[in-house]
């Protein structure tokens, strides 16, 4: 029989090798077409007197990323549409669409045939589920090899027997914490767990894998044999109640409550622990369908998984431009940015210059890709090899000319524009006409930078955030001259470096800045109100923030709060800022030297460590205290979320941004913005306008014009739009589809 997606070829001995290798895709993924074929395949394997056994691996360099979650997408639409025509057929349908997965690897695992998982490469969610379905399971001895079931991260769960095989070979607690958290394993760390049999060299896998058949691997999994054991001892035991009630105490400090689909995980674990096995899958099953109709699901799913994926594919790239491959980078200034964006351009196999006032400066700057690398290779993450390369891509340099021949230049110098002038012309005096130079400011508005450069339509703004080697999101800001071809560039690179760009017209504070500006400055207000500063950094984390606002003015460094509310005010008058929180900040800074993080006192004061921050008692007698029991914490959740949410309304009001995945993968990637929502546009979206309208109005009147809706927001309302359905990012290609 032949398959698109994969081969089965049977040796001598009776043993059929299932190789999976979907033909235009980099890496395997189930489709609809992929299902079907594997269950045709383990029809195939039974019926076929002459096969004793399969062994099934990856064509690919990666054994396989899991579901193609668009697949999920379709299923809630047809859920939707049906749904509005009978409810209860709907949700049959999309109970028995939700347990076709798990019904395949079940027919598989009794299938009375052994089934072995040959793992070459990163196997992922539904892939690792059939992993532990297969009665024998090898992972090559490889960086290459990671498995999870990663699923919990983006608002659904491991639905196709995860949830009950995983705590059927793990111990109990190992398996919880792997399942809650989607953590990643290596091969060994899995072999440990009892999740695998063996980690063999990657040459012996195949090998490996069919000598398990060869032996007598028994196609019985051990809890289908009689008087099989749970590794931890029954639920109701001594055990038992040393771990599940601690366990819902845990998960509620990790999430909050926040993500159903972890909830629903420690219940599948729990409650399928109790029953038999089968009786197990089906607990899962109804959870799974109950968790997909989420609105926590849809949204992350949207952000985290489809959007995240179109923009570092590229979405928002200008058509017709071919595509870049960068022969050198040039970055100028080598300080505490500049360093870290040499170290990534780098890391990804891309020859940099990098350039500082003098050799020195330019060596201490290399010196910092040297300490990553180095600590990575001490952590046994990177080989010394690894290490040598990439330290031999950077060029340090304290002469522009070696600029000569960078198809793309990113400047890093110190925040004055006078600096920036003149780096610019010195740098252009040596670069090709057709070179981008792009400045990595992150207050000078890109269009008066690119006044200073003789071609501004190939002069851009590449913001990073700090620290480079972490952070995930690029902001690429364009200038009113700044054009297509120089926005291709640059994104480019980003996606060279395997970070995620969002396309920024030119504005104070761009998308980010604007947005964490009015969280922090929300947390002062509420300190100046009384507020007890733990109540405000603890309500902050449980309306699932993953830094408190306070914590976050320290990272970031209260004397540059104080510096940004200065320029303010120089640039747009002493009405642009509220004099109680420049007092507050003033305070700080210059009556108790508390500058943050850096010089181990700010909000928090930082002993030396194993000790951890906390925060400074001195807060309490700056204001006096409300009592907690006046206050109320999910006004304060609101608050802190909604003033974000606001503020990245009102960027789309005014087409700083104008793709609402850009704004919702940016707001949870460069500041966390409570994942769960989806975003600060699919939190509006979720909420309803109309609604959100009516709570943003009530919180103007107790709280200030930060609240105050914008226009687009009360159109919103009284049409009943969403953002994603008046921004649609598909319109353009819906269009160019119908034509
Ligand atoms: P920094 O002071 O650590 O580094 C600036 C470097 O530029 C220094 O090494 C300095 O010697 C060098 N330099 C100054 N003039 C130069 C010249 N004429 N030619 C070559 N090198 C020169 O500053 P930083 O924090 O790395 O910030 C750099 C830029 O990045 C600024 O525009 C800043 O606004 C922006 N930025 C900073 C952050 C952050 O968190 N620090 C985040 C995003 C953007």
């Amino acid at each position: 029989m032949t398959y698109t997606n994969f081969t089965v070829e049977t040796d001598a001995d009776g043993i059929a090798l299932v190789t999976w290798n979907m033909p235009d895709r980099s890496m395997n993924v189930f489709t609809e077409e992929v299902m079907g074929e594997l269950d045709k395949i383990i029809d195939q394997v039974v019926a076929d007197a002459g096969i004793k056994g399969a062994v099934i691996t990856s064509g690919k360099e990666t054994f396989s990323g899991g579901a193609d979650l668009t697949m999920l997408q379709k299923m809630l639409k047809l859920y939707a549409k049906e749904k509005a025509k009978d409810a209860d057929k709907a949700a049959k349908l999309l109970f028995d669409n939700a347990g076709r997965m798990g019904a395949l690897w079940r027919k598989l695992e009794t299938s009375g045939k052994p089934w072995v998982s040959a793992i070459n490469g990163t196997c992922m969610g539904g892939a690792f589920e059939l992993s532990l379905a297969c009665h024998g399971r090898v992972a090559a001895d490889s960086d290459k090899v990671k498995m999870a079931l990663p699923e919990v991260k983006v608002g659904i769960f491991p639905g196709a027997g995860g949830t009950q095989r995983v705590p059927r070979l793990a111990d109990p607690q190992s398996a919880l914490q792997m399942l809650t958290s989607g953590q990643t394993l290596t091969p060994q760390k899995a072999k440990g767990m009892n999740l695998i049999h063996a980690v063999v060299e990657p040459k012996k896998l195949i090998e490996t894998a069919k000598g398990m058949i060869r032996n007598g691997l028994k196609p019985v999994q051990p809890w289908d044999e009689k008087g099989f054991k749970l590794p931890g001892g029954p639920v109701y035991s001594a055990a038992g109640a040393n771990l599940w009630p601690p366990a819902i105490a845990i998960l509620r400090r990790e999430t909050y409550g926040n993500y159903p689909a972890a909830t629903a995980i420690l219940k599948c674990v729990y409650e399928g622990l109790l029953v038999p096995f089968d009786t197990g899958l089906r607990i899962e099953q109804r959870y799974f369908t109950e968790i997909m109709q989420t609105r926590e699901a849809a949204a992350m799913i949207r952000s985290l998984f489809v959007s995240l994926q179109e923009l570092n594919k590229g979405a928002r790239r200008p058509e017709g431009i071919t595509d870049t491959k960068f022969k050198k980078i040039g970055i100028i200034g080598a300080g505490f940015m500049g360093a870290g964006i040499a170290y990534v351009t780098a890391k990804a196999g891309i020859p940099v210059v990098l350039v500082d006032r003098d050799q020195e400066a330019a060596d201490k700057g290399k010196a910092h890709s040297d300490s990553l690398i180095s600590d990575q290779v001490k952590k046994g993450r990177a080989k010394p090899e690894e290490r040598d390369k990439l330290l031999s891509l950077i060029t340090p340099s304290a002469d522009y000319a070696d600029l000569a021949g960078c198809d793309l230049v990113v400047e890093a110098v110190f925040e004055d524009s006078e600096v920036k002038k003149a780096t610019t012309e010195k740098a252009e005096a040596v670069l090709k006409s057709s070179s981008v130079f792009a400045s990595n400011t992150s207050t000078i508005p890109i269009t008066s930078l690119g006044k200073n450069s003789a071609r501004p339509k190939n002069f851009i703004g590449i913001h990073f955030f700090s620290p480079v080697d972490k952070m995930m999101l690029v902001e690429i800001i364009m200038g009113k001259k700044t054009g297509d071809k120089a926005l291709a560039v640059a994104m480019d690179f980003v996606r060279a470096i395997k970070k995620t760009p969002i396309v920024v017209n030119d504005t104070r504070g761009f998308y980010v800045n604007r947005c964490v500006l009015r969280y922090m400055s929300e947390a002062f207000k509420m300190l100046i109100e009384g507020v007890p500063a733990a109540m405000i950094e603890n309500a902050a984390k449980a309306a699932g923030m993953p830094v408190g606002p306070l914590a976050l003015t320290d990272e970031t460094a209260v004397d540059l709060a104080q510096k940004i509310m200065k320029q303010t005010i120089r640039d747009l008058g002493e009405k642009a800022v509220d004099p109680r929180q420049m007092a507050l900040i003033n305070t700080m800074v210059d009556s108790h030297g508390r500058l943050g993080r850096k010089n181990t006192k700010g909000f928090y004061d930082y002993p030396a460590k194993p000790a951890k921050k906390k925060l400074w008692p001195g807060l309490k007698d700056l204001y006096p205290q409300k009592a907690p029991e006046n206050v109320d914490v999910e006004e304060l959740k609101l608050r802190l979320l909604s003033v974000i949410a606001l503020e990245a309304a009102r960027v789309m009001e005014e087409c700083i941004v104008t793709d609402p995945r850009e704004a919702d993968v940016g707001s949870i990637l460069a500041f966390g913005f409570a994942p769960y929502t989806g975003g600060a546009l699919s939190y509006i979206d979720g909420i309803g306008a109309k609604k959100f309208v009516k709570i943003a109005k009530d919180l103007q009147k107790k709280y200030g014009a930060e609240f105050k809706a914008p226009k687009l927001l009360i159109d919103m309302a009284e049409k009943g739009d969403t953002f994603y359905q008046r921004f649609d990012p598909y319109a353009k290609s819906e269009e160019k589809k119908a034509a």
